[in-house]
């Protein structure tokens, strides 16, 4: 989000005690406004690269703008003013099958179109971007969707992943029960 560049760099510095030009790659799992509105910053701080899915790549570097509801884009484009956020140009463009570290890229568009999940297998880790909500214990989609027709068969690709934990854009990781939480969340998508 806008504003929290300084809470981010405090976390790396305090809590995992790293320097941040320790950070060799930002991976950004979508272009939304609230997952890359620091980006330009931490880039310059950090270093590092940033990596984004090719279909999402021109959004953050300013050549195409957010799609959104006719509400939401003063709001974004407010923002981007008022904490003064840079356009970034993406350093790696990710395709599905992509690997980063110990991270798998599976492209799953449908929030937006070059929106991915990054699988790790060793510790069965899967971050899921805005991809899945969690609330009340259930697995849900996200409220916004842009690309309807390929929403399931992307969340479908994640159902044969053996997972520990689910990490999710907004809400609590989901730590028990994972593979089973998302087949019931598929099974009611197909409904
Ligand atoms: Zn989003
Ligand atoms: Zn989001």
């Amino acid at each position: 989000m806008p504003g929290k560049s300084g809470e981010i760099i405090d976390y790396i510095k305090n809590d995992l005690e790293r320097d941040p030009q320790d950070i060799k790659t930002i991976v950004v799992t979508h272009h939304h406004f609230d997952h890359t509105g620091i980006l330009d910053k931490l880039k310059k701080i950090t270093g590092a690269k940033v990596a984004i899915h090719s279909a999402d790549a021109d959004y953050i570097s300013g050549e195409k703008t957010q799609h959104g509801s006719l509400f939401m884009i003063p709001i974004v484009m407010f923002m981007k003013i008022i904490y003064r956020s840079r356009p970034v140009k993406a350093d790696i463009l990710l395709e599905d099958g992509d690997q980063i570290g110990d991270y798998r890229v599976i492209h799953t568009p449908g929030h937006t179109s070059g929106s991915i999940c990054l699988y790790n297998p060793i510790n069965k880790v899967l971050f899921v971007g805005d991809n899945l909500m969690y609330s009340n214990d259930k697995i849900e989609g996200p409220r916004v969707v842009h690309e309807p027709e390929n929403y399931k068969k992307s969340i479908e690709k994640l159902r044969n992943l053996d997972m520990g934990v689910i990490l999710t854009g907004h809400e609590q990781p989901i730590t028990s029960g994972a593979n089973n939480r998302l087949d019931t969340f598929l099974t009611e998508l197909y409904d």
